[in-house]
């Protein structure tokens, strides 16, 4: 893309190190450019392992500052980074539009409420997660004592995506540091600034010095530093499968995270309401131009109501407004990177060449790819089999609940699932079916309840993140198990 002039500020910042805005030691920046209109979005330090190794020294100080802190001084910060942020949502929302290329409404959606909720929602978790006290476990020995407690786990890296570069991190964030955990924040490359202002929230509202650290730098290098490196204790990665595989196979043995792709089936019965289906399929295919891990990539449909659904779908695709991300009227902005671009376009080719029927788009221009639906989808389609990460709707038919079930569950994916049905027997035979974390019954792929666990199966990942059973992958479970006949 051909870099633009702008009228946005040029952003400048720092890697936060040691409680300070700080060069890398290379002395080297790397540029962000906006995938909306290739304008410069601004530039960042390129750290290096040894500006790593200096953030874990200080997270490993900074832990035990959090660690000292009582549950409700660590709450009083929380609080305080609540108001800070709530202030500078609209400028953080910008940023984020620019650097990311999600529309402004996705932009300030992802911030409030679903960042902002993340500070309230991780201290009155924390507050009431609890350990456990058994008196004695044997009757003959009533001078046992067993309790359980759960410790934080250390020094948390937290690796973020460019597609959520603010909340994804920030759910993390937030439980590791509730826990009495230090975290190291990673960026993507190409979305850095929103997990600064999410560093500036945290600095502005007293956490200790070395509690929050950000290195931006390339993936390859600083990024599996922070992974391999002895002193990070707990990784929480978000990102692509295969990236994922490649941590697992560096950390050596240490806890991980991993949110990972998705491949979502959207399964519409012959009983279900069908305008309901085809709002959730808008909504999961074409929401970020279809570049969220738990879109709907697949549309598996009742043959009995294959036309209807197919019609009404296409009249929404053809009304999907796409342009510029900053434009309040746009429904879709463009696809974020070459990468994508590519992917993108290698299945819709591959559908065109195995003869699916292009029923709306299909086209990408520069960086903006229609909404498209396409007909006809087999299982052999790249477009089934993998995940695509575009505004792209594939349809398939099936005819029998079984068949459906088998289809939904025929990818190695396992993220988010959704069925559209009135009748509870099909409810549960589907939702108990489809192996994925979540299964929503009458409602989008893309959505999320913040008060409930959320992570993948197969190849979408390992643990659970959001909600209090994030503390889970934060602590370490400790038993104390006492005598006190022996004790004075
Ligand atoms: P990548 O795996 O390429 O990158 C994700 C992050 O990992 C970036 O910060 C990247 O840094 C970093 N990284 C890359 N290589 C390494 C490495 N060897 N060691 C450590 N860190 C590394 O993913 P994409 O950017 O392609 O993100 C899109 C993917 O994320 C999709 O598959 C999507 O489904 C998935 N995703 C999953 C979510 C979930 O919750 N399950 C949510 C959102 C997205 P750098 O940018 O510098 O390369």
């Amino acid at each position: 893309m051909t870099r633009v002039a702008t009228q946005e500020k040029v952003l400048q910042k720092k890697a936060f190190i040691g409680g300070e805005w700080v060069e890398s030691e290379s002395g080297e920046r790397t540029e962000v450019i906006s995938p909306g209109d290739g304008s410069l979005v601004g530039t960042v330090p390129k750290c290096t392992t040894k500006d790593v190794q200096a953030a874990i020294d200080a997270a490993k100080q900074g832990q035990k500052a959090m660690a000292k802190m009582s549950i409700y001084a660590r709450s009083e910060l929380f609080y305080k980074a609540d108001k800070i942020a709530r202030a500078r949502v609209e400028s953080d929302a910008r940023i984020l539009s620019r650097e990311c290329g999600k529309t402004i409404n996705e932009a300030r959606e992802e911030i409030d409420p679903y960042t902002l909720n993340h500070y309230i929602e991780a201290p009155e978790g924390f507050k009431r997660f609890r350990g456990l006290t058994n008196p004695y476990t044997q009757e003959d020995n009533i001078n046992k004592r067993i309790i359980i407690s759960h410790e934080p786990i250390g020094v948390v890296g937290i690796i973020g995506p460019w597609n959520w570069p603010m909340d994804i991190p920030s759910i993390c964030a937030t439980h590791a540091l509730m826990a009495g955990c230090s975290i190291i924040l990673k960026p993507a490359s190409t979305t850095p600034f929103s997990i600064i202002a999410l560093a500036e929230v945290f600095e502005e509202a007293g956490f200790p010095t070395g509690s929050v650290s950000v290195i931006t730098g390339p993936g390859s290098t600083v990024g599996e530093e922070i992974v391999a490196n002895p002193g990070t204790d707990m990784i929480h990665f978000t990102g692509s499968t295969s990236t994922g595989v490649r941590l697992t196979q560096v950390a050596g043995v240490k806890r991980l995270c991993l949110e990972l792709g998705g491949n979502g089936p959207l399964v519409v019965m012959d009983d279900a309401n069908v305008d309901a289906a085809v709002d959730a399929a808008v909504l999961g295919c074409f929401y970020l131009a279809g570049q969220v891990c738990t879109a709907s990539e697949r549309i598996l449909l009742h043959e009995a109501v294959h036309d209807e659904f197919v019609e009404k779908l296409v009249a929404r695709a053809k009304a999907v407004k796409m342009g510029d991300p900053l434009d309040e009227t746009t429904d879709m902005g463009p696809l974020h990177n070459q990468q994508t671009i590519d992917q993108v376009q290698e299945h819709l080719d591959d559908a065109r060449k195995r003869g699916g029927k292009f029923l709306c788009g299909g086209n990408i221009d520069g960086s903006y790819c229609e909404a498209t639906v396409v007909d006809g989808v087999a299982s052999d389609f790249l477009m089934y089999r993998e995940e695509t990460f575009g505004p792209v709707a594939p349809i398939s038919t099936f005819s029998t609940i079984d068949e459906a079930i088998e289809m939904a569950n025929e990818t190695p994916y396992g993220l988010q699932g959704a069925a559209f049905t009135s009748s509870l027997r099909n409810a549960f035979l589907l939702g108990e079916g489809i192996t994925c974390g979540t299964v929503l019954i009458n409602e989008s792929n893309n959505s999320w309840d913040q008060l409930a666990p959320f992570g993948g199966r197969k190849q979408s990942g390992l643990g659970r993140e959001l909600s209090s059973w994030m503390f889970d992958e934060v602590t370490e479970l400790k038993q104390l198990n006492i005598d006190i006949a022996k004790v004075k």
